[in-house]
């Protein structure tokens, strides 16, 4: 974000956001749902070619509405490839509906609203008239509800690029946390 928004009155906003982050980190199943979410994004990405890194947490800062937001972390795209992906909406949708998706086959629920900021990307950026990219939509997130309830292999991939993701973003070293810090070990030190 640019420098200049650090200073006040600005500065409540980002204060804010960082609250919201922290909140959002110190609740497990919440990064959990996150983790699967972005993972299957990224697995759809990588099969038609696009490649991924990871970002977050971060608070960002909408230019045009001035706005603070917080994200708690998420897969990211080069703009050129998100926009000739775009130009076929069939695999668009199969990567946006992916998250929301891996959340309901994986965990067995979704919070509400988890795919809003995935369909409204679909409709701003997929190519075609806003009824028919519905349907393309419905007709994908079907299809692949059905296609991930069956695959095994797939649910696997998730879990365990879930696992580098939680690693990656929100710095859960698992290995590291269960072998110090233990009580004997602070006695000892
Ligand atoms: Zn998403």
């Amino acid at each position: 974000m640019p420098s200049h928004k650090l200073l006040p009155p600005k500065f409540a906003a980002i204060v804010e956001a960082e609250k919201e982050i922290t909140r959002f980190l110190s609740d497990p199943c919440g990064r959990l749902a996150l983790s699967y979410h972005e993972s299957a994004h990224a697995i759809q990405f990588r099969r038609f070619g696009v490649e991924t890194k990871y970002s977050g947490p971060v608070v960002s800062h909408d230019c045009p509405t001035d706005k603070f937001t917080a994200c708690y972390g998420a897969v990211q795209v080069r703009d050129a490839d998100y926009l000739r992906l775009a130009a076929e909406p069939e695999k668009l949708a199969r990567v946006l509906v992916a998250g929301e998706i891996a959340e309901i086959v994986l965990i067995g629920k979704t919070d509400e609203g988890t795919a809003d900021s995935d369909l409204s990307d679909f409709l701003i950026f997929a190519k075609g008239r806003p009824s028919e990219l519905l349907l393309v939509w419905k007709r994908t997130r079907e299809a692949y509800l059905r296609e991930l309830s069956a695959d095994l292999n797939q649910q696997r991939e998730i879990v365990h690029l879930a696992a580098l993701f939680e690693e990656e973003i929100f710095g859960t070293d698992r290995s590291v946390r269960e072998t110090s810090n233990t009580p004997a070990e602070i006695a000892a030190a």
